[in-house]
């Protein structure tokens, strides 16, 4: 199933401790990749962010808002915001002070006050407004990295980007579909390797899986929709709670066990 292997990175360098996988090339089988992702589609259909935003430049916001945050913790705060200020010039109008009141409750709230104010008066003085297209564009914008202008392009623009966190990072290493040392190495990688009608949706389902079944620790194996297909040799196969298992959102599918 396998194609040429031979080692790529050091055997002691941090990344192939944590991902031995990334310590060989490892072609996975194209068509074991396709049926991963014939089996996310079948379980959820049409995924996407959990982030809550009513346009583009919402979506924008609470993408800056979400770095070392929680979706979770980010739609408390922009329920409040966005009803109040949805566009650059109101959240503009808004001063330091009060668009702080807002988001105090995330972390590194400061930086992201001063980076989204800058990027709204940048979004009004260039754009007229609007939310830029292209990501040259986008990562001018103060706030915006690239794993930032990857969920606008995917989301609000519908590119085939992957934006890759670490829940990404980890199900790609783990699995096999696109291991690699570092972020920019496992994208380059989906971006090659996952077939074209899943790349729209693909980082969506990696995302979710990450988060909900393969967990950093003990990740849920046992009930795994792709557990047959998964290359990770330290697979948890203990069986998760039955109250762990009704607390997945309705998109999260496993095996009936
Ligand atoms: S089998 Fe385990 S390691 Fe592999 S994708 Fe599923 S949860 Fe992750």
């Amino acid at each position: 199933m396998r194609g040429n292997c031979g080692e790529i990175f050091p055997r002691d360098s941090p990344q192939t401790k944590r991902f031995p996988q990334a310590l060989s090339f490892q072609f996975m089988n194209s068509h074991i990749r396709k049926e991963i992702f014939t089996r996310f589609k079948a379980a959820n259909p049409h995924p996407t962010t959990e982030l809550e935003y009513g346009s583009p430049f919402q979506l924008l916001i609470a993408v800056i808002l979400s770095a070392q945050a929680t979706d979770k913790g980010v739609n408390l705060a922009t329920r409040k915001l966005f009803p109040k200020a949805n566009t650059p010039e109101k959240i503009l109008a808004l001063g330091e002070a009060g668009l702080q009141d807002y988001i105090k409750s995330i972390g590194l709230y400061k930086t992201k006050t001063k980076n989204i104010l800058a990027t709204c008066a940048m979004l009004i003085q260039h754009y007229g407004g609007e939310v830029p297209r292209t990501r040259e564009q986008l990562e001018k914008l103060p706030g915006v990295g690239r794993k930032t202008a990857n969920v606008v392009l995917n989301t609000a623009f519908g590119e085939p980007t992957m934006a890759v966190d670490t829940h990404i990072f980890r199900v790609a290493n783990r699995t096999g579909i696109a291991p690699g040392k570092d972020v920019l190495e496992v994208e380059r990688k989906l971006l090659k390797n996952v077939p074209r009608e899943f790349g729209h949706d693909a980082h969506h389902w990696l995302i979710l899986h990450g988060r909900y079944i393969c967990i950093a620790r003990k990740p849920m194996c046992a009930v795994c929709i792709i557990n047959d297909l998964c290359e990770f040799k330290e697979k948890n196969l203990d069986m998760p709670s039955q109250e762990r298992l009704n607390k997945l959102p309705p998109g999260i599918k496993t095996l009936n066990v």
